[in-house]
């Protein structure tokens, strides 16, 4: 989509910190970091939101999920865990439209999230 920040990410149009990347997926790190880890994985088919996912795309999920355990071992977070997540929609806190899973680790990690 010409419009996405993250397709243009994916066609190289604007700069990113690669981690990982394979035929289906991307992974960068987070421009405004969260904690010592924070990588986004994208896939590199456009999806908005978890709200468009197609029965027929139902394994994109399973890429991005193994990418960000490629990302974990990147970073050496295997054992010591991370946390993954993937806002739906403006008032979860989705401001890009693009489906990504936030890969977040190497510091303590409260939850319930706020
Ligand atoms: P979300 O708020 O869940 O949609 O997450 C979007 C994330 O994209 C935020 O954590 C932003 O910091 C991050 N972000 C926005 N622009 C860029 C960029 N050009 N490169 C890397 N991360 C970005």
């Amino acid at each position: 989509m010409s419009d996405c920040l993250f397709c243009k990410i994916i066609a190289g149009e604007i700069p990113a910190d690669v981690v990982y990347e394979n035929d289906k997926v991307l992974a960068f790190r987070d421009i405004n970091a969260q904690a010592p880890t924070h990588v986004l994985v994208i896939p590199k088919v456009h999806i908005a939101t978890i709200e468009d996912i197609q029965p027929e795309q139902a394994s994109i999920m399973g890429d991005l999920f193994l990418a960000a355990q490629a990302v974990a071992k990147v970073d050496g977070l295997s054992e010591a865990g991370y946390r993954t997540v993937m806002n739906c929609q403006e008032g979860a806190g989705q401001s890009v439209f693009h489906i990504h899973l936030h890969v977040i680790g190497g510091r303590p990690l409260s939850w319930p999230p706020g």
